[in-house]
């Protein structure tokens, strides 16, 4: 937030010590956005994070299956689903659904994913509906991830907690919405 980077990790040395295995500290799940590749945000290096990104974090089987591989074989301790602001997918997803316009081609499978967050939005009201949607969709999708068969052994367990997120864009602050580790 302050612009005291230290780009840790990102050295020839780091590149040797990673290369023939890695154990990253965190899955990040979070949007395709320009302005939030987690990498940066959380200035973080190679060998640091498993990244994956889709429109508005929308899941299906293949995303939560990559989100699942580090925790699930390498025992990943932190799985991160990362919302943001001004999210574009959110907005185009909430004004199709709203509007009853679906979407052309495989932009219309994000529409369908991120409806359960849409009618949450509905349901909670609010001054900003997009700003809402964004925060249900991170909500639902770590609680989902948190409460699958493969993952709530692990977080019964304590060795994994499914945090969900909310980044900033006017401020870099990441404020944490759900699942904080006690
Ligand atoms: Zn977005």
């Amino acid at each position: 937030m302050s612009g005291k980077l230290q780009h840790p990790d990102r050295d020839p040395d780091r590149r040797q010590f990673v290369a023939q295995e890695q154990a990253p500290f965190g899955a990040v799940l979070s949007c395709i956005d320009s302005r939030v590749p987690p990498e940066l945000l959380f200035d973080t290096g190679l060998g640091d994070l498993y990244v994956m990104r889709t429109g508005g974090q929308a899941a299906d089987p293949v995303v939560t299956g990559s989100v699942e591989y580090g925790p699930m074989t390498g025992g990943t301790p932190l799985i991160v689903v990362l919302g943001h602001q001004r999210c574009g997918a959110v907005k185009a997803a909430y004004q199709s659904m709203r509007d009853g316009k679906p979407l052309p081609g495989n932009l219309q499978a994000i529409v369908k994913a991120l409806r359960p967050a849409y009618e949450q939005a509905v349901r909670e009201g609010g001054a900003d509906p997009v700003e809402t949607m964004a925060r249900a969709q991170v909500r639902l999708t770590a609680t989902a991830l948190r409460s699958n068969q493969d993952l709530a052994p692990l977080v019964r367990k304590g060795s994994l907690a499914v945090v969900g997120a909310y980044y900033s864009l006017d401020t870099g602050k990441v404020q944490v919405l759900t699942g904080a580790p006690s």
